[in-house]
C-alpha cells in the first residue's frame, strides 16, 4: 500500500474522527485493538497501562449529548447496525448490535451483574475450562468494579415502575433486588437506550477510552477493519477502509502493522472478520458456529393509577430467582416508543391504550436458552452477518413460564390488567384465574414476541482446541499473538446481562497479554 503515517501531533491526545483522514495511512503500534464495546476498551486501557503502545479502532463515531436523538427509532438508526433492524432468520427475532465508541455501552442499560457460581461450574465441566470459575474471576470483577464506581441503584432513582416490581415479587415470596450499575450520579432519567445525557453512565466513551488516552493509547474511528493479516500461525496487523459515520461510505485505505492483534469487533463481527480473512483460526470449524442469545420477551401491565412510567433508571431492579431454572426477571424502561410497541388494537380501541399509558409499566424475562442454536456467517459481500437461529420448543415453553410469572408478578404488584404480548393468548388478562391460561397455552416458538441484545459464542473458549477457538485467557488457538475479547468467547450464555462479564474476562486477558509482550 502507498501510504503514510497519520502524524504523531495529529493524533496526539485526541479522538481521530472520519473528516481528519486526508489520505491513506498505515500506522505501527505494539497491540492494535478492534472493536471499542467493554471488552475492547478494558483490553485497551489495561495495555496502556502496562506501557505498551496500543491504537483501539472502531468503525462508529464518537457520540457526545448533543448527538443524541431522544427519539428511539432515530437514535437506532445512528447508533445501531443496520439502523437497529438486524435480525435472525429461522425464528424472526431482532438483533440489537452498536456502532460507534464505547460499543454498547453507549446506549445499554448498565446493568453489571456477576454470574452466580454455577455458571462457571457448568462452563469448567463441559468445555475443559479449569481456571474459571467464579473464584479466579472474582478479582477481575473487582477491579473492574472499582474503576467503574459500580454500585446497587439507590431508592432515590428507582421510581415507581421499579418499586412496585419489588413489591410483587415481596407478595410472592420471590427474591429481589436493586441492580448494580455502572453509574455515577444517575438522576433516573429512563433514556440509557438513547445515550445518557447527563452522562451518568460511566459508558467507555467517558471512562475507560479517555483513561486510556491519559496513558498513552491512540483512538481512531470512521475505520472499519476489514481483514486480518497473518499466516495460519502468526498474525501482523490488519487492514481495511475508512468509513463516513451514518452512511458507510469508504474514503480512504488503512493498515496498521502490530506485533499483536485483539479482536473485540462484537460477537457477530468478530466470526465474520476471520471468514473474510482466509478463514483464520478455524481448524476446530467453530468459529461463527454455537450461536446463543439471552432472548427477552416483555411484558406490560395496567395499574389503577399512575405510575410515572418515565421516571426511574432504566433498568434497576430483577430477580434472580429463577436462574437455575432457566430465566431472569427485569424491570424495563417505558418510553413512550417501548410503551407503543406493546401497546395492541386499532381505532378507538387503540385510542384507549394510549390513555393508559400514564398507568403502564413494562417488565421483561430474559432466558438460558441453552437448547436453541444458531450461526453467523459473512453475508456476500460486506461485513453484516447472516445470522441463523431458532427457538427450540423445549426453550419457547421456558419463555412462556417467565411470561406467565412475570404476570403473577403484576398482580400481586396490584396490576388491573396485564398484556403478556403472546400470539394466541388473550390481549389483555385481568385476573390471576385469567393468568392460569398462560401455562396451560400450547406455545409455538413463532407464537412469542422477541428480542435479544445479548449474543455469545461464536468464537468459544474451549480447553480442548478441537472443539474451540480461543482458550481461557481469549487466544486463538494455535496462535500466540492473536486474540478475542468479546462475548463470542463465552462459551455458554451466561444466564444474566453479560458486561460485567466481558469485561472482567477482558481484564484478565490483558494481564496475561501484558506477560506475554
Ligand atoms: C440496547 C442494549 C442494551 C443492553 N443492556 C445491557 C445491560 O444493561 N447490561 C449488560 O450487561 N449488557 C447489556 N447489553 C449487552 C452488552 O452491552 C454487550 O454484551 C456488550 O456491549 C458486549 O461488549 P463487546 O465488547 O463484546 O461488543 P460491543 O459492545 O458490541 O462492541 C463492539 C464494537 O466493535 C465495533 N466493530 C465491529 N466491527 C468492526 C470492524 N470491522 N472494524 C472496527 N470496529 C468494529 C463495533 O462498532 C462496536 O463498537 C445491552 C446491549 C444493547 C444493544
Ligand atoms: S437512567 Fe438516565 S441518568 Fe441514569 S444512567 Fe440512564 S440515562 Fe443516565
Amino acid at each position: 500500500m502507498r501510504a503514510e503515517a497519520l502524524s504523531t501531533r495529529e493524533a496526539e491526545g485526541e479522538i481521530r474522527v472520519f473528516a481528519q483522514y486526508e489520505r491513506d495511512f498505515v500506522e505501527e503500534a505494539d497491540v492494535v485493538v478492534v472493536g471499542s464495546g467493554p471488552s475492547g476498551s478494558v483490553v485497551t486501557y489495561e495495555l496502556a497501562k502496562a506501557g505498551h503502545r496500543v491504537l483501539l479502532v472502531e468503525e462508529g463515531p464518537p457520540f457526545t449529548p448533543k448527538d443524541f436523538r431522544i427519539d428511539g427509532n432515530v437514535s437506532m438508526a445512528r447508533t445501531m447496525r443496520e439502523g437497529g433492524l438486524r435480525s435472525t432468520t429461522g425464528t424472526f427475532m431482532p438483533v440489537m448490535q452498536a456502532i460507534c465508541l464505547g460499543g454498547a455501552s453507549l446506549i445499554n442499560s448498565a446493568m453489571c451483574v456477576r454470574p452466580p457460581k454455577f455458571v462457571f461450574d457448568d462452563w469448567s465441566t463441559r468445555f475443559d475450562l479449569e481456571r474459571t470459575t467464579r473464584g479466579d474471576l472474582d478479582p477481575h470483577y473487582d477491579a473492574v468494579g472499582e474503576f467503574l464506581g459500580i454500585a446497587p441503584t439507590p431508592d432515590a432513582v428507582q421510581g415507581r415502575r421499579n418499586m412496585l416490581f419489588r413489591e410483587g415479587c415481596d407478595a410472592l415470596g420471590y427474591s429481589s433486588e436493586p441492580v448494580p450499575r455502572n453509574v455515577q450520579g444517575c438522576r433516573g432519567s429512563g433514556e440509557c437506550f438513547t445515550g445518557c445525557r447527563p452522562r451518568a453512565k460511566q459508558s467507555m466513551d467517558i471512562s475507560y477510552i479517555p483513561e486510556a488516552m491519559k496513558l498513552g493509547a491512540r483512538v481512531l474511528t470512521s475505520l472499519q477493519v476489514q481483514r486480518v493479516l497473518g499466516t495460519r500461525r502468526r498474525v501482523w496487523g490488519v487492514e481495511g477502509q475508512v468509513v463516513e459515520p451514518f452512511t458507510g461510505r469508504a474514503s480512504h485505505a488503512f493498515r496498521i502493522n502490530a506485533r499483536l492483534v485483539v479482536l473485540a469487533a462484537g460477537c457477530m463481527a468478530t466470526p465474520v472478520l476471520l471468514q473474510r480473512s482466509g478463514d483464520l483460526a478455524n481448524e476446530s470449524r467453530q468459529v461463527g458456529q454455537n450461536l446463543q442469545f439471552h432472548p427477552g420477551c416483555a411484558v406490560a401491565g395496567v395499574f389503577p393509577d399512575e405510575v410515572d412510567p418515565l421516571f426511574g433508571a432504566t433498568q434497576s431492579y430483577h430477580s434472580l430467582d429463577f436462574l437455575r431454572e432457566g430465566f431472569k426477571l427485569e424491570t424495563m424502561w417505558s418510553s413512550p416508543a417501548a410503551l407503543a410497541v406493546r401497546t395492541p388494537g386499532m381505532g378507538a380501541d387503540l385510542l384507549r391504550h394510549l390513555g393508559e399509558l400514564p398507568r403502564t409499566v413494562i417488565w421483561d424475562a430474559i432466558g438460558s436458552t441453552h437448547r436453541s442454536v444458531g450461526s453467523v456467517r459473512a453475508r456476500s459481500e460486506g461485513l453484516d452477518p447472516v445470522i441463523r437461529w431458532s427457538l427450540n420448543e423445549d426453550d419457547a415453553k421456558l419463555m412462556l413460564r417467565a411470561v406467565h410469572v412475570l404476570t403473577e408478578i403484576f398482580f400481586a404488584a396490584g396490576a388491573e390488567k396485564v398484556m403478556p404480548g403472546v400470539h394466541g393468548l388473550p390481549e389483555e388478562i385481568t385476573s390471576t384465574l385469567g393468568a392460569q391460561a398462560i401455562g396451560d397455552h400450547p406455545i409455538r416458538p413463532r407464537d412469542l414476541v422477541m428480542a435479544s441484545s445479548h449474543v455469545f459464542c461464536t468464537t468459544r473458549m474451549h480447553g480442548d482446541a478441537a472443539k474451540g477457538v480461543v482458550d481461557e485467557i481469549g487466544r486463538c488457538h494455535g496462535f500466540d499473538n492473536l486474540f478475542i475479547a468479546d462475548t463470542g468467547i463465552f462459551p455458554r450464555c451466561p444466564s444474566v446481562n453479560p458486561m460485567y462479564t466481558v469485561m472482567a474476562l477482558a481484564h484478565r486477558q490483558a494481564q496475561a497479554i501484558r506477560e506475554q509482550i
